[in-house]
């Protein structure tokens, strides 16, 4: 079935309004921001909303990425294109633009947004992954007000989040720290496709050690992206392939792939731990020319 289920639409003006329509409307209505993922889902039947509230002219409230200091905000309605083409971003946290060279095509990239990308919540989705390796933190807006939690508590299950009924994503915040070094590595069957496996790591640097570490990986877990054991291998002591070797290994073994069409379960996870390694050189190698 390629045609969507009748819906009706409506347009919000401001957060407000958009958060004041979810109210109104209930549980049957759904934001669309670039549409990518929902409207393939809504042909197929597989989502099948009463209410279709557009945000897209919500751009200038929630188009942007700003340097606050100790903090980067990016507004929810940021496309993909203008995550990749932020210099700030590539300067601050080199993953974010590794990955999304990696994020499907342009035309996707083109219209797809990060809160989008978030809170699908697709197990095979990349900026969690990123975002979580980097201590980021998601800030969700209801008629009450605002509370913001880590990328971990974010993601309750695959296409699940934290986001409630007439509630929704406005911005992520990622912490500023000095040396620090990034990289993600993702392999997939072709251009355009999403991940078999993906791996990012963010290390920041304490004198030879690595002080603080994130490791978090996609695709090859139903939920929950971030490996604390294989970042606790590599914090306190100087960066060694040794210590990325055992952080890798740990990485694979708290993953829980499952065999698809993109590969047997085994293979993925040999994949977990080569790309976990090759992140975390990539990422100390950026940390150290800082
Ligand atoms: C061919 C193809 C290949 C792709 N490859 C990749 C890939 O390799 N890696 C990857 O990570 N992604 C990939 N994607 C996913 C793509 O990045 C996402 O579909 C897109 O970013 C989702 O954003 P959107 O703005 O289009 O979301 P939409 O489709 O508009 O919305 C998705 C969901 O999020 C909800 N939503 C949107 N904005 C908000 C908000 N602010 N607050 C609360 N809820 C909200 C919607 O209600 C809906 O449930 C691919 C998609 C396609 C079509």
């Amino acid at each position: 079935m390629q045609v969507p289920a009748p819906f009706e639409y409506a347009r919000a003006a401001t957060v407000d309004e958009a958060i004041g329509l979810l109210e109104r409307l209930g549980p049957e209505a759904r934001l669309v921001a670039g549409g990518h993922s929902l409207l393939p889902m809504m042909k197929l039947r597989l989502a099948t909303p009463e209410h279709l509230i557009d945000i897209n002219p919500l751009e200038s409230e929630l188009g942007y990425i700003r340097d606050e200091g100790g903090e980067i905000h990016i507004g929810a309605l940021t496309r993909h294109r203008e995550v990749l083409d932020s210099e700030l971003l590539a300067e601050r946290f080199p993953i974010i633009r590794d990955a999304e060279l990696l994020i499907a095509d342009p035309p996707v990239r083109n219209r797809g947004t990060v809160g989008g990308a978030l809170c699908q919540a697709d197990p095979s989705e990349d900026l969690s992954a990123v975002f979580a390796a980097l201590g980021a933190r998601a800030v969700i807006r209801g008629r009450d007000g605002e509370r913001d939690i880590d990328m971990v508590e974010f993601h309750q299950g695959p296409y699940e989040t934290a986001v409630g009924d007439a509630e929704m994503l406005v911005e992520v915040r990622v912490p500023v720290r000095e040396h620090h070094g990034s990289a993600y590595e993702k392999v997939k069957r072709r251009t355009g496709d999403w991940a078999t496996a993906a791996a990012g790591a963010a290390l920041w640097l304490d004198g030879p050690n690595i002080a603080a570490a994130g490791i978090a990986l996609s695709a090859v877990n139903p939920h929950g992206v971030r490996s604390t054991r294989a970042e606790e291998a590599v914090i306190g002591g100087p960066p060694s392939e040794e210590a990325f070797a055992e952080a890798a290994r740990l990485a694979a073994e708290d993953c829980d792939p499952i065999g698809d069409q993109r590969g047997p379960a085994d293979y993925k996870r040999h994949l977990a731990r080569e790309l976990t390694q090759r992140a975390l050189r990539g990422a100390t190698e950026r940390a150290l020319a800082t």
